[in-house]
């Protein structure tokens, strides 16, 4: 796509600190770390979220995630991850070519979870379970 950022990274047009690529992805630097070695997964294929893309260059990104998540692990001796994506602008999503964040996480790192987790109530739970179950898989066909 012609005026999207990643695109141009794909390209080689737009400068990036490229760490990996294979015939389906490509794996850059953050420009705004969150830690040091945040890294952005894409497909080299445009597709513009998590509902657009398909699956076969999902599985491809997740599986070069993990690959470099090994790797980051071993040279930055990072003690954990967390993969995000942002799908839609309500989820913060700023760029709209598919991408995984793969943030290394450091036990004097600075995160903090960007929610409060406290107990729900079980009775909405059971209802949203209800909206969303898959009646198939509840009767065991
Ligand atoms: P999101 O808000 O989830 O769509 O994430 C977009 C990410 O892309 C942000 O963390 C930006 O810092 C990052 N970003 C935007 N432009 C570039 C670029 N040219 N090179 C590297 N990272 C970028
Ligand atoms: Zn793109």
């Amino acid at each position: 796509m012609s005026d999207c950022i990643f695109c141009a990274i794909v390209a080689g047009t737009a400068p990036a600190q490229i760490i990996d690529s294979d015939e389906r992805t490509i794996a850059f630097l953050d420009i705004n770390p969150a830690t040091p070695g945040h890294t952005l997964v894409i497909p080299r294929r445009h597709h513009t979220d998590l509902l657009e893309i398909d699956d076969v260059d999902l599985a491809a990104c997740t599986s070069a995630a993990r690959r470099l998540a090994l790797r980051i692990e071993d040279r930055l001796d990072a003690e954990g991850f967390n993969l995000i994506n942002a799908c839609r602008p309500v989820a913060w999503q700023t760029v709209f070519h598919f991408h995984i964040h793969l943030i290394p996480r450091y036990s004097d790192d600075a995160l903090k979870l960007p929610w409060v987790p406290r107990a729900g109530d079980p009775a909405e739970i059971a209802r949203v379970a209800d909206l969303l179950g898959d009646p198939a898989a509840a009767d065991g066909e």
